[in-house]
């Protein structure tokens, strides 16, 4: 895509599905950018400009991410939707989760920065992510910019929703596209395994072949400890089905996600013709049993729960109110379709461990 000496439009747009790993490929393109010895294969890793692009303080590198919002604050209705959960490259901005909006200020201070002359006499980049997180403010802001850069600034915009672009900034930029790998693709799997992910083929299929998705939903599951949940989850009489504690207010979301997928998958289980298998640590038999548990329709009001509880899960009131009266919800459509009762006296001992 960067062949040497090719002439780079001032303002790419990199657009391609979630978890594909877009943020990963425009900081990559900036670094071969920013090199001082560039190859056919990317940049040097070795030279002064990457040195200080590892260190996270390279100054022709100007990264424009959200604003981190602070998690006790209530989000604004129009934010809902807007947040995607993103994990930046750590030696960058360890902090940010890019959710809420790129606010107007941050357009403001790359304007100001690039009236002084690049510090190393090269190019200045800008790297933006997610694109779709410019307000109407700030994206305006920045179009006399893309319009019109200052000599040497070359920007990097990437989304994975460019329908919600203003028109005017997607027609100053060159779109390139950024295909989704094949979910069984080698190189991938590869790759999946060499970060420690194992069983690389579930995790990929999960996300739908997107492979910085699948790393980060490994290691989401490993921090919830999934496996021990969605087994408990199987085994609702199990006094650790109660188990929902310890979830910090960030989490919630991930949670009610894995939640779902417990209940869509017992729900295509329950309905037949899918072939029952081991899947995510638990066995075909307690996925066997689990989706026995309720009929098609009693999967699918569970997951008419979850699904309310997820539009809401931006802004909880208490995190364990939100998993608590979903596994209530579940308990109770148990009781009503076949009369088993889980045992609700291990909540408080087990629940806030
Ligand atoms: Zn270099």
């Amino acid at each position: 895509m960067l062949a040497q000496g090719q002439r780079l439009h001032h303002a790419l747009l990199l657009q391609g599905g979630k978890g594909v790993g877009l943020p990963e490929l425009a900081l990559g393109l900036a670094q071969t950018l920013l090199c001082e010895r560039p190859s056919a294969a990317g940049a040097s890793g070795v030279c002064d400009s990457c040195h200080l692009f590892a260190s996270g303080n390279h100054p022709d590198l100007h990264i424009i991410v959200p604003s981190v919002k602070d998690s006790d604050d209530a989000a604004s209705p129009a934010e809902e939707g807007a947040a995607s959960e993103v994990v930046w490259p750590s030696s960058h901005t360890p902090e940010i989760t890019a959710r809420g909006e790129i606010k107007v200020e941050s357009i403001r201070q790359l304007i100001s920065a690039s009236t002084l002359g690049t510090t190393r006499g090269g190019r200045r980049v800008v790297v933006l992510y997610p694109a779709e997180a410019l307000n109407a403010v700030s994206a305006n802001a920045l179009l006399k910019t893309l319009e019109e850069p200052p000599p040497g600034m070359l920007l990097l915009l990437a989304t994975s929703e460019p329908g919600r672009l203003l028109p005017t900034i997607r027609s100053r930029c060159q779109v390139v596209n950024v295909p989704t790998p094949a979910a069984n693709a080698p190189d991938v799997l590869a790759w999946l395994a060499g970060q420690g992910v194992q069983d690389a083929a579930a995790w990929l299929a999960l996300a739908r072949g997107a492979p910085y998705a699948a790393l980060n939903l490994a290691a989401q599951a490993e921090t919830l400890g999934i496996t021990e949940r969605l087994a408990a989850w199987c085994t609702p009489e199990d006094s650790r089905f109660w188990g929902s504690g310890n979830l910090k207010k960030g989490e919630i979301r991930a949670w009610l996600e894995w939640y779902y997928r417990f209940a869509a998958h017992c729900a295509e289980l329950a309905a037949g013709g899918t072939k029952v298998t081991a899947w995510m640590g638990v066995s075909a038999a307690q996925w066997q049993a689990a989706a026995q548990r309720l009929s098609p329709a009693g999967w699918h009001k569970l997951l008419a729960a979850i699904t309310r509880s997820l539009r809401a899960a931006e802004h909880p009131l208490a995190p364990a109110l939100v998993t608590d009266s979903l596994l209530v919800h579940y308990s109770d459509l148990l009781a009503a379709e076949q009369g088993t009762q889980p045992d609700r006296s291990a909540h408080h001992s087990v629940g806030r461990r």
